[in-house]
């Protein structure tokens, strides 16, 4: 089974690496997908944001690091994914998740139930599930020295911490 675990992964952060770790488990094979979103703003170049992921998930040979443009349910049959994975931190996660849900399954499937992607959800584990990366990015810039800084190096890898030190380093 291979699974696509799509994101924004902006800076990827130790929730997310937990969920992608958990859901290969499951699979044969785990793609993750970076999402080239030109109209959403991001602190991080596509190519950046796989860089840092394909750094994290270096040594696990079940997982691969990709990005996509477009429409998810195209990128996913087009990559033979028989699922889509998802982490919920939440019950507002799950609102618009679900909707997601349906709309990817409808893109897929000849019939709106018949046949489309699914998508596999995973519950944030309890400890990592209030770590976001728009947190990340929001300490990250307001806290003048992130190399001492605990919380942020709790939250990321230590290579996006460099990368994040050198990104608001520049931004001075
Ligand atoms: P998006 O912009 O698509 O929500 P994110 O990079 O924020 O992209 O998140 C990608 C996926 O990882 C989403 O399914 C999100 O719910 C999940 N996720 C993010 N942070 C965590 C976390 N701390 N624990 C579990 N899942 C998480």
């Amino acid at each position: 089974m291979t699974l696509i675990y799509p994101g924004s992964f902006d800076p990827v952060t130790t929730g997310h690496i937990d969920i992608a770790q958990r859901g290969a488990k499951l699979a044969d094979r785990l793609i993750i997908a970076v999402l080239d979103n030109p109209n959403k703003k991001t602190l991080f170049t596509v190519a950046e944001r796989v860089e840092l992921l394909k750094d994290a998930f270096k040594s696990d040979i079940k997982i691969e690091v990709d990005s996509f443009s477009g429409l998810l349910a195209e990128y996913a049959v087009i990559r033979g994914a028989n699922a889509i994975l998802r982490g919920l931190r939440s019950p507002t996660d799950f609102e618009s998740e679900a909707r997601y849900a349906a709309y990817n399954k409808m893109l897929t499937g000849a019939e709106p139930h018949l046949d489309g992607i699914d998508t596999i959800y995973l519950p944030a584990s309890p400890h990592l599930a209030f770590i976001s990366s728009s947190i990340v990015r929001e300490v990250a810039a307001h806290t003048p020295d992130i190399n001492g800084n605990n919380v942020i190096s709790s939250m990321i890898t230590p290579v996006a911490r460099v990368a994040l030190i050198e990104k608001f380093g520049r931004m001075k």
